[in-house]
C-alpha cells in the first residue's frame, strides 16, 4: 500500500501545479542530483521572434522573408511560427510549395511550385562559407538563433530569431544548485547561441548542436556515471530523453508526446517548478523514515 505521506505529497503537488503520475515518481525525485534541460521552451519561453533579416547580394529583405515563410508553411517548429508571423506582419503573401521535408535538428526544405529549390536551416547544414559563418556568428553571439535561406543551392539570406529567457530561469538555476543539483543544458542550436543563453541563465555546462536522438544518449551517459538524472523538456524531440531519464519533467505548455512520456508534468512551464517538485519529494520522503 502507498504510505499516506506519499498520497498527501502527491495531493500537495497537484495543488501547486506539480502533477506526479504515481507514487514512484515522487519517490524517485528525492535523489535527483543532475538536471538536464532543453533550452527552447524550457529555459526560454519557446516563442522566438524574428529580429534580423539580412539579404545577400541579388536578394532583398522581402524576398528572403517571403521564401523562408513559404518553406515554413509545412513546419510545426517554433522557429516556423516566428518566420510566418514576421512575413504576415510585413504583409507578404506566401508562395505554394511542393516536396516539403523536415531534416530533424537541421532545418526544412521544399520546392516552389514549378520553380526553385529552397532550404532553410543551420549554417552548417546549408554549408555556409567563411564570410556567411561570420555574419551568422555576429547574431549568434547576441543569443540569436540563426538560420540560412538557400535558393537553388546558393545562400540568399540570414534570419536571426530571439527567444527570451523565462524570467524565472536564473533564480531557479541558482536554487537547484543550492539543492545540490547540477544543471546541464542541451540544445540543437549552435554553440554561440547556446553559450549566450546558458550565461544568461547562470548555467556552466551545456552541449550545443545536439541532434534529437543524441539527447537520450547524453542522459544515458550521465546515468552510467552513477548520477540520478532528471530531464526537463517540452518538445516532441525531447520524448526519448524524457523516457530514459530517472525522472522526466514535461512542461505543461509543451507537446502531448512530452506530457505522455514524462512522469511529472509542470503546469507552470518553468524550472522553479522542477525545484519545487524535488523539494516536495525530499520533504515527503523524510517524513516516511
Ligand atoms: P531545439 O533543441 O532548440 O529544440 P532542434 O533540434 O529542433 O532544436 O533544431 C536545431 C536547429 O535546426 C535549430 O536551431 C535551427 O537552426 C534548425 N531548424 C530546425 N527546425 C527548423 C525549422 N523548421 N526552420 C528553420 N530552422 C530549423
Ligand atoms: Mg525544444
Amino acid at each position: 500500500a502507498t504510505p499516506t505521506a506519499i498520497m498527501v505529497g502527491i495531493g500537495r503537488g497537484a495543488t501547486a501545479g506539480l502533477l506526479f503520475r504515481n507514487a514512484s515518481a515522487l519517490e524517485r525525485a528525492e535523489h535527483i542530483n543532475t538536471l538536464v534541460v532543453d533550452k527552447t521552451g524550457t529555459l526560454t519561453r519557446g516563442q522566438p521572434v524574428v529580429t534580423d533579416v539580412e539579404a545577400l547580394a541579388g536578394h532583398d529583405r522581402a524576398s528572403v522573408l517571403q521564401l523562408a515563410a513559404s518553406v515554413e508553411q509545412g513546419s510545426e517548429h517554433p522557429l516556423a511560427r516566428a518566420v510566418l508571423d514576421a512575413a504576415a506582419a510585413d504583409g507578404l503573401a506566401l508562395a505554394a510549395v511542393d516536396d516539403f521535408r523536415v531534416e530533424a535538428g537541421h532545418g526544412v526544405a521544399a520546392r516552389l511550385r514549378g520553380g526553385q529549390a529552397l532550404r532553410l536551416g543551420t549554417p552548417d547544414w546549408i554549408g555556409a562559407d567563411e564570410a556567411l559563418r561570420e555574419q551568422a556568428a555576429r547574431l549568434a553571439a547576441a543569443g540569436r538563433t540563426v538560420v540560412v535561406l538557400e535558393v537553388d543551392g546558393r545562400p540568399a539570406g540570414l534570419i536571426g530569431m530571439a527567444d527570451a529567457l523565462r524570467e524565472t530561469s536564473p533564480a531557479a538555476v541558482r536554487r537547484l544548485r543550492q539543492m545540490g543539483v547540477d544543471v546541464i543544458m542541451l540544445t540543437g542550436d549552435n554553440a554561440a547561441t547556446a553559450r549566450a543563453i546558458a550565461a544568461q541563465a547562470g548555467i556552466e555546462r551545456f552541449e550545443a548542436q545536439v541532434l534529437p536522438a543524441d539527447k537520450a544518449r547524453i542522459v544515458e551517459g550521465l546515468r552510467r556515471e552513477g548520477r540520478v538524472v532528471a530531464m526537463a523538456g517540452d518538445g516532441v524531440n525531447d520524448a526519448p530523453a524524457l523516457a530514459c531519464a530517472d525522472v522526466g519533467f514535461a512542461m505543461g505548455a509543451g507537446s502531448d508526446v512530452a506530457i505522455e512520456t514524462a512522469e511529472i508534468t509542470l503546469m507552470q512551464s518553468d524550472l522553479s517548478s522542477v525545484a519545487d517538485a524535488i523539494d516536495l519529494s525530499r520533504k515527503t520522503m523524510k517524513k516516511i523514515r
